[in-house]
């Protein structure tokens, strides 16, 4: 077998290719956006607004629409992921004060976009902020109004760009024309070293002390682990790259794949490196659950090869 050390193994950059679906469901989730961002105005007139809760509370249904579109629009354009994002999250939040706008002078004047900023600018003059129980603020306060927007409008616009990024950036097989799938195990921190030598040196035997550790909701640090693979590895003649990522959490924890590994702080010292066949059963003998054969392959029976 031969070795490749790991500074100049391939390792997985997105193409930064596009699919004509991502046109129509960009398109819906922009419509998605402003019905939401309606909403948010009606929680606002019936007085149920928290300052900045729930506007990030309305831009996580948002977030998942924008991962959604990205993942189905087979986006893998970081900048192009990022920006439909950022876009959504600015016609959700504008969309309520739209939404209000449409609402003080009527439905005929929908088209008049063009009064957006002094209907804003008006609201930021005259939104009294209300405790929950307690009385009205007397007068209201515009400087702190428009810290508030701004506030709100960064939290939103975060969120959903975070979103596009984050799913544009997934591993995606050109060849295949689909995204890979990962799986992933949770080792102790620290075990990247292991990894790189294992992978620098041909010799596996520094991970066999390697064990699984027990995720609970607050474990914090870990080594995510994560094998990246075509759905049908028959596909394209079996030649479709598998990538190993071994990232050092320092901070995370939560329930599920995605805190786990997407939402949560650290590095990856080992970041989707291509590795071979013959390394990818190595692993799959050493952590079942990381590299064994999913449930389709499992069902098939192996191929019998004739002499
Ligand atoms: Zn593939």
């Amino acid at each position: 077998m031969t070795v490749t050390p790991l500074e100049v193994r391939e390792r997985y950059e997105p193409s930064g290719g596009i699919d004509w679906r991502f046109a129509p469901l960009a398109a819906g989730t922009f419509i998605a956006a402003l019905a939401l961002g309606g909403l948010l105005y009606l929680l606002f007139q019936a007085g149920v607004y928290l300052l900045l809760l729930i506007p990030a509370f309305m831009a996580i249904p948002l977030s998942f629409l924008v991962y959604g579109a990205v993942r189905a629009g087979h986006c893998r354009s970081r900048l192009i992921g990022s920006a439909l994002g950022l876009a959504a999250g600015v016609v959700l939040y504008l969309g309520s004060y739209y939404t209000g706008m449409v609402h003080s002078i009527g439905l005929g004047g929908w088209h008049r976009i063009d009064l957006l900023p002094r209907y804003i600018e008006w609201r930021a003059q005259n939104d009294v902020a209300r405790g929950n129980h307690g009385p009205a603020d007397e007068k209201p306060k515009p400087g702190l109004n428009l810290f508030f927007m701004i506030l709100e409008l960064s939290t939103v616009v975060f969120m959903t760009a975070f979103a596009g990024r984050a799913s544009a950036g997934r591993t995606y097989c050109e060849d295949c024309r689909s995204w890979k799938r990962r799986k992933a195990i949770f080792l102790p921190p620290g075990s990247s070293a292991p990894f790189a030598r294992a992978l620098d040196s041909g010799d596996f035997s520094g991970l066999e002390g390697l064990q699984e550790i027990e995720m609970r909701v607050d474990t914090r640090q870990y080594a995510a682990t994560i094998l990246e693979r075509c759905p049908s590895p028959g596909h394209a003649g079996g030649t479709c790259p598998t990538f190993l990522t071994v990232r050092e959490i320092r901070f995370g924890g939560g329930a599920g794949t995605i805190p786990r590994l997407d939402l949560s702080i650290g590095r990856s010292p080992i970041d989707r490196v291509a590795i071979a066949p013959e390394e990818v059963s190595r692993l799959g003998r050493l952590f079942p659950a990381l590299a064994g054969p999913s449930r389709q392959e499992a069902a098939v029976p192996a191929p019998v090869e004739v002499a």
